[in-house]
């Protein structure tokens, strides 16, 4: 199991983290198998899509309208961020991705990114590369 720490900047934010991922698969020197990207808090998510400013963007947008802040949310009541443990519901806390000839097997427009919806904050995110 390896780690990487994210020290993020904003409330909400994606950053896009292929470059540490492809780093530590290619580290393990495994040919086939697969790699599992999780994260261990309740307040981010793990997603993967195209790294287009404007998309990045309207993601961001989307989870506002679907989720906004303040909606009368009982977890309000304890620390007010009912809203960020909601958006990472929806996103979903990890991805697993194929392994082929040594590498990730995503495709042209897909990265990975790690969601902070209660940011700013220190984070970090699990990679495990299973051979198979
Ligand atoms: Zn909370």
């Amino acid at each position: 199991m390896e780690r990487i720490e994210i020290r993020t900047n904003e409330s909400t934010e994606l950053i896009d983290i292929t470059g540490e991922v492809k780093g530590i698969v290619k580290r393990k020197s495994v040919e086939s198998g697969i790699c599992v990207i999780f994260t261990k808090h309740t307040t981010t998510g793990i997603i993967i899509n195209e790294n287009e400013a404007g998309l990045k963007n309207d993601i961001l947008m989307l989870l506002n309208v679907l989720i906004p802040k303040g909606k009368g949310y009982l977890h309000d009541r304890i620390d007010d961020n009912a809203h960020a443990h909601l958006k990472s519901v929806v996103l979903g806390s990890s991805v697993t991705i194929p392994i082929e000839n040594g590498t990730l097997a995503l495709g042209t427009w897909q990265s990975i990114f790690f969601v902070e919806c209660d940011g700013p904050r220190r984070r970090e995110v699990s990679v495990m590369v299973v051979k198979g």
